[in-house]
Parts: structure tokens; sequence; C-alpha cells
């Protein structure tokens, strides 16, 4: 019995069931963005009128601020991958690694719907991944031992 498994012939079935946890996932997070930005603008409006505060008050509101937008900024990244994901769906590549090529287990793809690659690859890229931020930390690290000799 010989089946040949060809590139973008998904079944309907799990083409629409991908699309919709997709759509699904970037619903959820279109929403959390939205609550986020209408907290920051009450907080805002609420927020008293300059000159009220004293520095600890505006440094930690700064700190917040920059949590807030880390987070924000997580959320577009995980958008953007989103797209890719249901541009990839469109193509016929997605649910396809990206590295070898193989088939990503439908377990992966419900945990992870914009997962690029198999588990393998992944932890292969992340392992890489991590050995160089590893040996960034050990730099700096060095660097900041002797920072007339890193200047
Ligand atoms: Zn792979």
């Amino acid at each position: 019995m010989e089946r040949t498994r060809t590139k973008g012939r998904m079944s309907d079935a799990r083409f629409d069931e991908l699309r919709g946890l997709l759509e699904e996932r970037r619903r959820e997070i279109v929403d959390e963005v939205h609550h986020k930005m209408r907290d920051v603008r009450d907080e805002n409006a609420a927020a008293p009128v300059q000159g009220v505060r004293d520095e600890a008050e505006i440094s930690e509101a700064e700190i917040q601020d920059d949590i807030e937008f880390a987070v924000l900024q997580m959320k577009a990244e995980t958008l953007q991958k989103i797209a890719d994901a249901l541009h990839r769906l469109d193509e016929g590549t997605f649910g396809y690694c990206d590295e070898c090529g193989t088939e990503i287990a439908e377990r992966r793809l419900r945990a992870l719907p914009f997962a690029a690659r198999c588990t393998a690859c992944e932890q292969a890229r992340e392992t890489a991944i991590e050995r160089r931020q590893n040996l960034h930390a050990a730099r700096r690290g060095a660097a900041s031992l002797f920072p007339d000799v890193a200047a």
C-alpha cells in the first residue's frame, strides 16, 4: 500500500480545524489587547495631575508601563505568528515542519497552533539559541568584570 504525502493536501476537516484554532487564538489575543488598552486609558484618565506624584510613584508607574509595553509587544508578536500561520495554511505549508518538512503532530498544533517546527526541530533550535544566549551572558559577565578593557 502506497501513501504519498503531498504538501498542502491535508484533509478539509484538518484544514478547517486548524484554521478555527488559529482564528480563535487570534480573537482571544485581540480581545486581550483591547482590554489592556482600555485599562491603560482608564488609568491615565484617573491618574492625578502631574506634580502630585512623588518620584517613587513615578518610577513605579514607569516600570509598570514598561511591563505593559513588553506584554503588548509579546502579544503583537504572537498575532504576527498567527497571521503567518494563516498565510501558510492558505499556501498549504502549514502543519509541516519548516526545518525537516514532517507533519507536525496534531497534539502539538493544538497546544501551539502557530508552531512552525516539529518538536524535535524546535528543541534543537531552542538548545542552539540557549547556547548562544549563555555565551552572550558569559561574555557580558566577563566584560562587566573588566569595564575598562571592554570599553
Ligand atoms: Zn522538524
